[in-house]
C-alpha cells in the first residue's frame, strides 16, 4: 500500500516525501479514504499511530477543493484537550500543507488572547483550538462559525476527561448542521459513545488497535516498591540502565517540581513540564528535550497527551495515574511509529487499586518485578485480575545482583476459563 493508492493530491505526496513517509500506517490507510469521501468517522486510535496525518491529509485535500475563506471565519475546527497537543497538530498542518494554498492558526488559552485575535482577521481555513479559549474568541467576536465544513475532536477521551463536554456541546451547537465530523479517541468511552449517537450522522468507526490495548513494540511492567523509596529506586534505574533519554510521570505538578529537585539532589539533572509553568517556559523544555539537550524530562500526566516525541527508549511512572486511560497515553510515549521501548510503572502498596483499573483497561495483568535492595515492606496485593491467575513469586536472590526479578503468573487451565471470563467483562466494561 502506498499513499498514491489512496486518493491524494500530487501537492500532498510530495509533503508527505519531503517529511519522509514511505509507507501509509494502518491509521492511515483505513481513515484517509472515508474521510476523503465526506463521511462521519469515530476512530479509535491512540497518539502515536499516525492519526494525526490520518485526519490532516484527507482534511487538507478537501479544503483545497472549497471556497475561500471569509474575513473571522473559518472552514475547519480541530478541537485538542491540550495546548502542547494543539501546537503538534498546527505543525502537522503546516508541514503537510505546505504545498497547499491553505491558513492555518492555533489558539489555547493562558497566552494572550490579542495575537490570536488579529490571526483570525483574515479568516482560517483551519484552526486548531482548545475548547475554552475557542469560545471566548467566539464570545469575543473574533471568530465565525457559519463557514465551517468540518469538526475534527482529537483525543476525545481526553477533552471529556478534562471536563469539556459542555463546552463541546457549547461549540457544536454554534456550528452549521451540514458538516463532516471525525472524533478520534484511544478509548471508546459510554460518554464519546452519547456524544456520537446525537451528532454524528452513520459515522463508519474505525479501529486500528484492539481496544484499549497498549502500543505496539512497548515492553511494560510493573516494580513493586515502597512509596518512600520510588526516588531511591528511580536513581538506580537511571543510573543503571543507558536510557538516552527518559520520559519520567508523576501524578502532581508538586510531585514533578520535588522529583526534580531530588534528582538534583543526587547529581542527576533533569526538566519538569506541566501546567503550572508558564507556556513560554513548556514550549523551550520541549524543545530542549526534542533536540537531545535534556535527559530526563519529568512530567504530569496533562503533559503526557501528544507529547511528538519519537524513539523514545523509556518511559517511566513514578507514580500510577489516576485514570486509568492515562496509562495508555503515558506509555504511548515510547515505542512509537514502530521503535521499540521499554514502559515501567512504579508501585506502592496504597497504589493497587490504581493498578486494577489498568489492568482492567488492558485486559491484562502486567508483570510484576521487584528490585534487589528495594525490596518492598509493605507489597503490593494482588489486583482482581491477578487473583483470578494465581502469582507465582521469585525472590531476589536466585538471581545475579543487579538484575530484576520476574514474578509473572501462570494460568492453570481452570483459572484461564475465568481469565477469559474476566476478560469478556472487560470488553464490555
Ligand atoms: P501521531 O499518532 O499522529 O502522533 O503520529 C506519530 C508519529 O508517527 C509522528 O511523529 C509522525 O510524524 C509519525 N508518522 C505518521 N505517519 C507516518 C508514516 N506513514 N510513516 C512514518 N512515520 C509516520
Amino acid at each position: 500500500m502506498s499513499f498514491s493508492s489512496l486518493g491524494l493530491s500530487k501537492a500532498l505526496l510530495r509533503a508527505i516525501d519531503e517529511k519522509g513517509y514511505t509507507t501509509p500506517f494502518p491509521i492511515q490507510t483505513k481513515a484517509i479514504p472515508v474521510i476523503l469521501s465526506g463521511k462521519d468517522v469515530i476512530a479509535a486510535a491512540q497518539t502515536g499511530t499516525g492519526k494525526t496525518a490520518g485526519f490532516a491529509l484527507p482534511l487538507l485535500q478537501r479544503l483545497a477543493q472549497g471556497p475561500r475563506v471569509k474575513s473571522n471565519h473559518i472552514r475547519a475546527l480541530v478541537l485538542a484537550p491540550t495546548r502542547e497537543l494543539a501546537d503538534q497538530v498546527g505543525e502537522s498542518l503546516a508541514t503537510y500543507g505546505k504545498h497547499l494554498p491553505l491558513t492555518f492558526g492555533v489558539a489555547y488559552g493562558g497566552v494572550k488572547i490579542n495575537p490570536q485575535m488579529m490571526q483570525l482577521r483574515g479568516g482560517l481555513d483551519i484552526l486548531v483550538a482548545t475548547p475554552g479559549r475557542l469560545l471566548d474568541l467566539f464570545r469575543q467576536g473574533a471568530v465565525k462559525f457559519g463557514q465551517v465544513e468540518t469538526l475534527i475532536l482529537d483525543e476525545a477521551d481526553r477533552m471529556l476527561g478534562m471536563g469539556f463536554i459542555e463546552d463541546i456541546k457549547n461549540v457544536m451547537n454554534l456550528l452549521p448542521s451540514k458538516r463532516q465530523n471525525l472524533l478520534f479517541s484511544a478509548t471508546f468511552s459510554p460518554e464519546i459513545r452519547s456524544l456520537t449517537k446525537y451528532l454524528f450522522r452513520n459515522p463508519v468507526v474505525i479501529e486500528v488497535n484492539p481496544r484499549s490495548s497498549a502500543a505496539k513494540g512497548v515492553k511494560q511492567w510493573a516494580i513493586e516498591v515502597d512509596k518512600s523509596r520510588k526516588p531511591a529506586l528511580l536513581r538506580y534505574l537511571l543510573q543503571k540502565n543507558s536510557w538516552e533519554q527518559v520520559l519520567v510521570f508523576t501524578r502532581t505538578r508538586k510531585g514533578a517540581n520535588r522529583l526534580v529537585q531530588q534528582l538534583a539532589g543526587d547529581g542527576i539533572s533533569s526538566e519538569a513540564i506541566h501546567g503550572d509553568k508558564s507556556q513560554e517556559n513548556r514550549n523551550r523544555v520541549l524543545a530542549d528535550f526534542k533536540a537531545k539537550k535534556i535527559r530526563i524530562l519529568v512530567a504530569t500526566g496533562i503533559a503526557s497527551r501528544g507529547l511528538d516525541i519519537n524513539e523514545l527508549a523509556a518511559v517511566i511512572n513514578f507514580d500510577l495515574p489516576q485514570v486509568a486511560e492515562d496509562y495508555i497515553h503515558s506509555i504511548g510515549r515510547t515505542g512509537r511509529a514502530g521503535a521499540k521501548g521499554v514502559a515501567i510503572s512504579l508501585v506502592s502498596a496504597d497504589e493497587v487499586k490504581l493498578l486494577s483499573a489498568i489492568e482492567a483497561l488492558l485486559g491484562q495483568t502486567l508483570i510484576r518485578e521487584v528490585e534487589k535492595g528495594f525490596i518492598p515492606k509493605h507489597s503490593v496485593p494482588l489486583t482482581r485480575l491477578a487473583k483470578a491467575r494465581p502469582k507465582k513469586t521469585k525472590t531476589p536472590t536466585q538471581k545475579p545482583a543487579g538484575s530484576t526479578v520476574r514474578a509473572k503468573a501462570k494460568t492453570s487451565p481452570k483459572n484461564k476459563k475465568r481469565y477469559k471470563r474476566n476478560d469478556r467483562r472487560n470488553q464490555k466494561s
